[in-house]
């Protein structure tokens, strides 16, 4: 590529913090770049906390960016409480929690507005001599030598190079809730304190820990609750997904429809299963869900469109490193482009290699850490005791591990 007259030319589809982290590293080796964003406007408002690993550190100070410890929120230890409110574990931790807009400001902010568009849907791509054709819902296009995929989840660029795969869903839901502290009661707050929670009811497991406000004030605090719960089915999960008009909306639900009846089952549940000061703090919640998926793509480069982030690979939340493995993605695209600087296919296969093992690896291992819960959604499946191993001891030592405390994950990048 060095020598050509015109720079390359990448398309990136997803503006979120995949799709900024490699927009931002090859605009740095010299790459013309523009991000397509299906929103119509900024989202420093989505996200909630997020650890803040330190690979995920070093890709944001490559580019330049400190994340501002002050806005971080400092977690103690982990503490397991039963439903009587008895600690049954509880292990040293301490980390810094991050906001998701701490990271996504300003990587947002350093890559040039007029090449960021929002309210552009990507509708699908072809190959022409040479270069990749990407149209939009809109009708328009945009032609360039690379396409990458950062599309999350539903990504419409896995769809075409894969038609027919779809997200599997694994037989279990997130609950998740977002509680402004300064809304607790002053005695509630204390209680709390700095600690990261869990609860492990049967087959379930709840964590609550604090992070960064949405309202970015240093010091200011929410309190951020997801808790695993299985619910048996397609057609259980759809029924859920039902509004209050009866309207259904697939395996997802808009948090505002979720209707009152599913909250208040949850809240009673709550207070049945959790540890009073966990029950406590979800009742003052308003709660909203997610099923959880399991995304493996095959191959996540092939011919000049690539994958990266949650298009490539989705792994359960357990593991704790989604956006650490977007920000690995980016920078594994970004080291084997310079490695193979005359040639982009091979970079490419460089690429390919690298993050699809570690991609495979890490769903497997979130897997492996879900496997307690998918089992009580599926239980006739032949699951083995270490499967269904729900021991505190285990979980609490496992779940959002530090990546270089996981042998299996230090792969070359
Ligand atoms: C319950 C739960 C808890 C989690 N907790 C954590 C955590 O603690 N720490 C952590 O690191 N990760 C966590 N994650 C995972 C994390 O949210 C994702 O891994 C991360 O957001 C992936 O980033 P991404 O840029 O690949 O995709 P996304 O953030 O999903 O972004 C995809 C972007 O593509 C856009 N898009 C989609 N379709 C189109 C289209 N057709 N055209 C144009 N744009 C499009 C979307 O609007 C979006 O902005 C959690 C996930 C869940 C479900």
């Amino acid at each position: 590529m060095e020598g050509t007259i015109e720079k390359p030319r990448a398309l990136v589809i997803g503006g979120s913090l995949g799709g900024l982290f490699a927009g931002n590293l090859l605009r740095d080796l010299g790459w013309e770049v523009d991000i397509y964003e299906r929103v119509p406007d900024d989202l420093a408002s989505r996200g909630a906390g997020i650890g803040t690993h330190r690979e995920l550190l070093a890709v944001l100070a490559g580019l330049g960016i400190a994340l501002e410890e002050r806005l971080g929120a400092e977690v103690g230890d982990r503490v397991c409480l039963d439903p009587e409110g008895n600690t049954v574990h509880r292990v040293p931790w301490g980390h810094i929690m991050s906001g998701w807009a701490n990271v996504y400001r300003p990587l947002k902010d350093r890559f040039p507005a007029s090449r960021y568009h929002f309210g552009k849907g990507f509708a699908g791509f072809e190959r022409s001599s040479g270069k990749i054709i990407a149209t939009f819902d809109d009708g328009s296009q945009a032609n360039g030598d690379l396409l990458i995929g950062a599309d999350g989840l539903r990504s419409g660029v896995r769809a075409q190079l894969y038609p027919g795969l779809e997200p599997a869903y694994v037989g279990y839901v997130a609950w998740r809730a977002l509680v402004d502290e300064h809304t607790l009661p002053r005695e509630l707050r204390q209680r709390l304190g700095n600690i990261y929670w869990f609860g492990l009811p049967p087959g379930e497991m709840i964590v609550a820990y604090p992070v960064p406000s949405r309202d970015g004030a240093p010091g200011h605090r929410d309190w951020n609750i997801v808790w695993y719960r299985p619910i048996v089915g397609d057609a259980a999960l759809r029924e859920m997904c039902t509004d209050a008009h009866g309207r259904h909306h697939g395996l997802s639900i808009p948090p505002p429809l979720v209707r009152p009846e599913v909250i208040a089952a949850l809240k009673r549940d709550a207070r049945a299963l959790l540890a009073p000061l966990l029950a406590e703090l979800l009742e003052r919640s308003q709660p909203f869900f997610q099923a959880i998926f399991d995304v493996e793509s095959p191959r996540i480069a092939l011919e000049r469109v690539c994958l990266l982030g949650d298009a490539a690979f989705v792994a359960r939340p357990h593991v704790g490193m989604g956006v650490t493995k977007a920000a690995l993605d980016a920078l594994c695209l970004y080291r084997s482009i310079q490695i193979d600087s005359e040639n982009l296919d091979a970079a490419l296969a460089r690429y390919d290699r690298l993050r699809g093992e570690f991609g495979r690896r890490c769903v497997a291992r979130a897997r492996r850490l879900g496997a307690y819960i998918e089992a009580r959604a599926r239980p006739g499946a032949g699951w083995t005791d270490q499967q269904t191993d729900q021991r505190p001891e285990r979980l609490m030592r496992e779940v959002a591990a530090a990546l270089s405390d996981i042998p299996e994950l230090g792969l070359e990048i």
